[in-house]
């Protein structure tokens, strides 16, 4: 049985790693989109702070953050360790004491199915301060211990060479699928044909072009989002928490003074790859009014990435109906690193006809089809 993965951003490439594990035979092609969501993203692993009620969304998110340890594990232990992962503790932050007493309540009651959670400790301005130097000095914090950060691009690095060191085939090029009535029998590369017995399309917010020349509407959106990554004189930053000041933006730390600001939730722009003024301002005067001493950072470079939302704002995953043979996942949204990694190994079991954690029928790919 021959199978290839169309897409390698973080989903693609933790399908094909998984499915090599398996000791199948599979091929996973990429065309290196400028704005893969993958290489663009923030890097925060911490689901069980976010006040969104869906279950079934947090199910998939929690069980993806529990996921990573074990699977960096893995990677490790074949000679993978560049994968920019550090549980390093998320600081979430806010002048309204009671907010900061309702967060800690949610996170204390979520914690008992998720033990990996960790401490979860109220800081008062000064110690809040003092685990992240370049922020004011306004602000207190609820800091827990078990959140991490990934670096998405070397991660889906590691994970592209461990596929490769399982045995699959990695290849560069734009695909598209190659269908007889209502089955797909292999995909075209360029002038190239593979033939292939089952075909895992995990194309992010492309899809929708490659599953509309196959005739399917493939409703997933892009989310356009510019992100910056600025340079402190402090180098001890790699120990830094992440933080997640009020509202939807936040910094990262990463080693050698490295930190991520981030970043603009843009609809309805397209793939427009532009970085725009509006957007650099957005970023750095919410990442200054929370961290002042962002001001003092280099500003190194500037990255565009589109989220794939699928309706209703929750991932899918399974067998593509009316299309025999093809399977996907897609709409992992603005919490992709999180989910990614676990979500990949899900998608690769129900290939391969094993059991999944996740029930498939509550994240129907029916619901993303128009
Ligand atoms: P992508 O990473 O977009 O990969 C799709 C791949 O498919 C691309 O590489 C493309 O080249 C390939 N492709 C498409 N069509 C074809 C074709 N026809 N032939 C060959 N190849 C094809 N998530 C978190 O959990 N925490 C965060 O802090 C976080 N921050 C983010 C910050 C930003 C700025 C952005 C943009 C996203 C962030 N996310 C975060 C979300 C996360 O990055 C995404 O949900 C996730 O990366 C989506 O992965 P994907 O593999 O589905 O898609």
């Amino acid at each position: 049985e021959k199978i290839i993965v169309i897409g390698a951003g973080i989903l693609g490439a933790s399908t094909a790693y998984h499915l090599g594990k398996r000791g199948a035979r599979v091929t996973l092609v990429d065309r290196n989109e400028k704005g893969q969501a993958t290489d663009a993203a923030a890097g925060i692993v911490c689901p069980w702070l976010s006040q969104r009620r869906n279950k079934i969304w947090y199910r998939l998110a929690s069980s993806g953050a529990g996921y990573y340890p074990g699977l960096i594990r893995e990677l490790e232990e074949m000679g993978e360790t560049e994968t920019g992962y550090k549980r390093v503790g998320a600081l979430s932050l806010h002048t309204d004491e009671r907010k900061l007493d309702k967060m800690i309540e949610r996170a204390l009651k979520r914690r008992e199915g998720a033990p990996e959670i960790g401490d979860i400790i109220k800081l008062n301005p000064f110690e809040t301060q003092k685990r992240f130097p370049l922020l004011s000095e306004e602000f207190s914090s609820v800091f827990v211990s078990g959140a991490a950060r990934v670096d998405g691009r070397a991660l889906r690095h590691a994970l592209v060479r461990a596929a490769e060191k399982r045995g699959v085939t990695i290849l560069n090029g734009n695909a598209s699928l190659l269908t007889e009535q209502n089955r797909a029998v292999g995909v075209k590369i360029g002038e190239e044909t593979i033939k292939a017995d089952k075909i895992i399309v995990t194309a992010g917010v492309w899809a929708k072009q490659l599953f509309a020349e196959a005739g399917i509407d493939f409703l997933v959106s892009a989310q356009k989002a510019q992100i910056l990554h600025l340079k402190a004189k402090e180098e001890e930053s790699g120990f830094w928490p992440v933080v997640m000041p009020p509202g939807s933006q936040y910094l990262l730390g990463f080693p050698e003074g490295k930190v991520v600001a981030g970043a603009t939730h843009e609809d309805e722009v397209g793939l427009d790859l532009s970085v725009t003024a509006g957007g650099v301002h957005e970023v750095l005067h919410k990442a200054i009014e929370a961290a002042p001493h962002t001001a003092d950072c280099a500003i190194v470079e500037t990255r565009v990435g589109f989220r794939p939302f699928t309706p209703g704002f929750l991932p899918v995953f399974g067998a593509v109906p009316g299309l025999v043979g093809v399977f996907t996942a897609n709409g992992l949204g603005a919490s992709g690193l999180t989910s990614g990694p676990f979500l990949g190994s899900e998608l690769a079991k129900l290939v391969m006809g094993e059991e999944t954690e996740l029930d498939p029928a509550d994240y129907p790919v029916e619901g993303a089809i128009g």
